[in-house]
This record gives structure tokens, C-alpha cells and sequence, in this order.
């Protein structure tokens, strides 16, 4: 299994520090807005890693932060009119609800930066011990040039850069490497909304960076393998996270550093004032969590991903086809043969997985792997002996690798019809074969005041709920 590793910027075979077991970050939200859909790619890119390790064997051990208090949720709260805590409450709220009907499996820990400040207190205290963070007014520097490392996951070049520029913002610009705060320390504002935390060096609060370096090392320790993140991330987030994690504890941070790429809309970066930004919800309203999931699946996560009506009308069509294969199998195996299981037919699909798996195991490649379950399923349907056995360990085989993807899983939503029901859609299929147009109409008509919409594909008709 090979990864691109922003850390030397190449494909690498991976290798966790502990056989069968794998560490895993990702960098989670900042809870002070609805999450648009470019940072649900970020959290589905880091499940989908999560899935795939879980299918190849591996026990994971899965954390993600939420950044509780940074520069944004302090602001945006104050404009709302409450306090921080009742602000971001309210956030995390939204972004469990959105991990969910987006059918996305929760991690092992989520830690809150506001509940990990003695962890963070302590790393502070390395880098001042070391030398390598200075205090002015109470707010604690990273002194980047004592880091002789820094630079060298973003490839930023510190060149022209002048002793002592410090930045006091979470998020600078991109181009602007400068000594970044790691402890910032309290306003009078601050003090006023009792948002500050007491320390050897004076009142205030975490940096955004600090937080990731302290609380992966407490749930994870260091190093550990994986940490995932959006390419905005790179520079200067897990830079900076780097030099501090390396720099306090003079141990290698992360193995693995992988990043997605972002999304945008109609080819324009997401902004509310361009009317092209969507959070899932708006999606969600058009959309299943299926479909939706579906889109994500058809780029690859280290491409630019651009979200329009008619990709999401091709996601939403390839989707339907794979739910319409399942409920076609389903058919088959209830009027399946029963014999001597076919060897043959089962070494097909056979080859298939290991097309997955393959493409899988190249840098999540998961266009290619979703071209493998196409592929099985036309197999399936040019399948003509229709032994009952090996249909149902193809099933059985499809099922896994649509569980890789999270599709088609949810309690409920697949549940039978019915064979009254069943037996109409047959009914009217037989109808549409013979030109019965009219016959046809009335029973989807039947059907819909039942609460069951049909669409017609060439593989047959698919049914969903209204
Ligand atoms: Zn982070």
C-alpha cells in the first residue's frame, strides 16, 4: 500500500510503527460556522482512509481535534451575543449531525482544544526551556530560524526573512513565514468574557497551532503515522505544528503527512458573496448522503474537485446504478438456481476485489476502484447460470466493498418492499417491454400514492422511498 507523502513529496510504501496498527490525525473543524462542502471533503477523505485501513486489517486509532477557541470562534461569539462556550457548543452540534448524514464513521477520540490546556501549557513550557519560543507581553513566539527543520514539509524558504517578524494572527498568509504565537496572551476584552486560561507567564489562551501539536500527542503519542488535512493546511498550520512537536520533544512528529485537495463551485473558490457557497445542508436538501458520497469518490482526493449541477447529476446517476444493482441481485437470488456453487463465476469476482484493492492500495485511488465495482457489477449481470450460492457471495462481495465507501448502509433504507409491491414494479416492467405505455404510467402512478417513486434505467427500474 503506497501513499503520497506531502514529507518528501513522493509515493511511499507504507509502513506503520506498529505491526497491524496505525495512528491516525486529521485536522478537524473550527466550530464557529456551518461547514460548507469543501470541508466535508476534507473529514469524507480522511473517513475513506479510515474505512480502507480497517478493511486491509489494521486496528486504527483515529483522533480528531475540535478547535474550540482560536481567533474566530472568540469574534464570531462576541458578535453573537454569547458566550464562547454556548457559541461553539452549538457548532460542534452541527458538525456531529453533518458527520452523520453524510454516513461518516465517528473517530476515537475528538478532543477539544479548551479541554486540553494543561497538555498544551506543558509544551509551551518545552519550547521556552529550549529556547525556542520567546515571551513579549505575555503572549509566547516560536523563534522559527533556532528550527533548522523548518520549512521542509511546505518547502518554504525562510531566505530574506528578518529575526523577530513575529505574526500574531492563527491565519497568516501564505506566503508570509514569520514567528508565529504559540501562546497568545489575553486581552482586555478577553479577560472582560473570562476567555483566558492562568499560566507561569500571565493570563491567556492557546495558539490554533499549538493545539493540534499538544492533543494528538496525548491521544496518539509521537510519532504516529498518519496526518491528514486540507493542502490550505500545509503552510503554515502542520509546519508550524511540526516545529513545535519536534522542537519541544526532539523526536520525529508524523510519518505520513497526506493532504486533499480542495473543492470549488462552478470553478470559483466558495464565497458567500459570489452565491456559490454551500454548506451540506443545502445539499442535503437535493441530494443523498449516497449520491453526495458518490461525487466525492469520482475524483481523486490529491485533485481539485469542481462541484456543478451536472457532476452531481452524473454522481447522483452512477449511484443509482449501484443501488439498482443491489436490488436486481436480490431478484436474482430469489429466483436463483440451486446447485453446485460455480467456481468459475466466483474467480470473477475474485478479480474484481483485487482491482479494488489495487487501485486502493495506489494512493487511494478511488476513480479507478470505483470502475472495479462497475465492473463487478456488469459481471453480474451478464452472469447467466444465476447460481444461487455464488450469487449470494457476490453480494456478499459487493456489500464489503460498498461498505469501504459508506454507501448503501444506513439502517432502514434498504429495506424490502415487499413482494406486493415487488411484484407491481415486475408488472409494470413487463408492461413497458410489451409498449403498454398506459399500463405502464398507472402503476408508477399506484405505486407513488404508495410512497414509491420509480426511475427507469436500461439495467431495469430502481425504486427509492419519497
Ligand atoms: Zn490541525
Amino acid at each position: 500500500m503506497k501513499f503520497f507523502n506531502t514529507l518528501g513529496r513522493e509515493k511511499q510504501e507504507f509502513k506503520p510503527l506498529r505491526d497491524g496498527e496505525v495512528t491516525l490525525y486529521a485536522c478537524g473543524p473550527t466550530v464557529y460556522a456551518l461547514p460548507h462542502i469543501g470541508n466535508f471533503r476534507s473529514f469524507f477523505f480522511a473517513d475513506t482512509l479510515h474505512r480502507y485501513l480497517e478493511y486491509k486489517g489494521y486496528k486504527v486509532k483515529f483522533a480528531m481535534n475540535i478547535t474550540d477557541i482560536d481567533d474566530k470562534t472568540i469574534r464570531d461569539s462576541k458578535e453573537a451575543g454569547v458566550s464562547l462556550k454556548e457559541f461553539t457548543d452549538k457548532y460542534t452540534k452541527v458538525f456531529f449531525e453533518g458527520l452523520d448524514a453524510l454516513n461518516i464513521k465517528r473517530a476515537d477520540f475528538y478532543p477539544k482544544a479548551t479541554e486540553n490546556i494543561p497538555e498544551m501549557i506543558d509544551l509551551v513550557q518545552h519550547l521556552l526551556d529550549k529556547e525556542l519560543a520567546y515571551i513579549v507581553n505575555g503572549s509566547v513566539y516560536y523563534s522559527i530560524h533556532k528550527f533548522p527543520d523548518y520549512g521542509k514539509l511546505s518547502g518554504m524558504d525562510l531566505g530574506q526573512l528578518e529575526h523577530g517578524h513575529r505574526v500574531d494572527v492563527d491565519e497568516y498568509e501564505k506566503d508570509a513565514p514569520g514567528d508565529f504565537a504559540v501562546w497568545k496572551a489575553a486581552s482586555a476584552e478577553e479577560i472582560e468574557r473570562k476567555i483566558f486560561f492562568d499560566t507561569p507567564w500571565g493570563k491567556g489562551r492557546p495558539g490554533w497551532h499549538i493545539e493540534c501539536s499538544a492533543m494528538s500527542r496525548k491521544e496518539l503519542g509521537q510519532p504516529f503515522d498518519i496526518h491528514t488535512g486540507g493542502v490550505d493546511l500545509i503552510f503554515p498550520h502542520h509546519e508550524n505544528e511540526i516545529a513545535q512537536s519536534e522542537g519541544a520533544y526532539g523526536e520525529k512528529f508524523v510519518n505520513y503527512w497526506l493532504h486533499g485537495e480542495h473543492l470549488s463551485v462552478d470553478g470559483r473558490k466558495m464565497s458567500k458573496s459570489k452565491g456559490n457557497y454551500f454548506t451540506l445542508t443545502d445539499l442535503l436538501e437535493k441530494y443523498s448522503y449516497n449520491e453526495i458520497r458518490y461525487l466525492f469518490l469520482s475524483t481523486h482526493y490529491r485533485d481539485k474537485l469542481n462541484y456543478t449541477e451536472p457532476a452531481m447529476k452524473n454522481a447522483a446517476s452512477g449511484a443509482a446504478k449501484l443501488e439498482l444493482a443491489l436490488q436486481n441481485l436480490d431478484f436474482f437470488i430469489a429466483n436463483a438456481k440451486e446447485g453446485k456453487e460455480d467456481k468459475e463465476f466466483l474467480a470473477t469476482v475474485e478479480k474484481r476485489k483485487t482491482e479494488f484493492n489495487e487501485a486502493m492500495d495506489d494512493d487511494l485511488d478511488t476513480p479507478r476502484a470505483l470502475r472495479a465495482i462497475h465492473e463487478l457489477v456488469s459481471d453480474i449481470y451478464r452472469y447467466e447460470a444465476k447460481e444461487k450460492k455464488a450469487l449470494e457471495k457476490a453480494k456478499e462481495s459487493l456489500r464489503t466493498l460498498l461498505h469501504v465507501f459508506g454507501l448503501f448502509e444506513k439502517e432502514g433504507e434498504r429495506e424490502a418492499l415487499g413482494e406486493a409491491l415487488m411484484a407491481k414494479i415486475k408488472e409494470r416492467e413487463a408492461a413497458r417491454a410489451a409498449k403498454d405505455f398506459e399500463k405502464a404510467d398507472s402503476i408508477r402512478d399506484e405505486l407513488k400514492k404508495k410512497g414509491v417513486l420509480l426511475d427507469d434505467f436500461p439495467e431495469g427500474t430502481r425504486w427509492r422511498r419519497a
